[in-house]
């Protein structure tokens, strides 16, 4: 079942494109080592689940992003928007896919998925059908979905 949700193909100006062709092998490893890299700075003092992103533009620029808890819960940010709102606040607004990791203590042996307030954070700046969302256990074990399939029948921006 993984395995027919990776190769899903896509066509685009007619030609069938595989996911990991619209994003390269070794980009998506990169990203992967780059957002587990960044789980190490996860400020985790409550829950101690430890999250990691890389979020690349559609230029080949990398933030990372990891989760910030806080003593009143609430305000806690997750790793996925930590990197978007990075992003965002340096100006850019084109990206391209999303590497995220994590897991209790930091150990990655389960996929993390974003949760619903960063599925509609990033719907806001992508287009869910080219937009890719790459879940990974390690560099080698990985899943990659389109936004849309996270996020089927979206509300965003082209809406209004
Ligand atoms: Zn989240």
């Amino acid at each position: 079942m993984q395995e027919e949700q990776n190769s899903l193909i896509r066509q685009e100006k007619g030609e069938l494109l595989a996911k990991t062709e619209l994003v390269s092998r070794s980009v998506i490893k990169l990203l992967i080592r780059e957002a587990l890299k960044a789980m190490k700075n996860a400020y985790t003092p409550y829950s101690n689940f430890r999250v990691g992103s890389a979020l690349l533009t559609v230029k080949q620029k990398i933030y990372t992003g990891c989760n910030i808890e806080n003593a009143a819960y609430s305000p806690s940010n997750c790793a996925e928007r930590t990197a978007f709102f990075k992003a965002i606040s340096e100006g850019e607004r084109d990206f391209a896919a999303i590497a995220i990791v994590g897991g209790k203590e930091g150990i990655t042996s389960e996929f993390c998925p974003p949760c619903g307030v960063c599925r509609q954070v990033i719907r806001e700046f992508v287009d869910p059908r080219k937009f890719l969302v790459i879940l990974a256990r390690s560099e080698e074990d990985y899943l990659v979905y389109f936004l849309e399939e996270l996020l089927p029948m979206g509300f965003g921006p082209d809406y209004l």
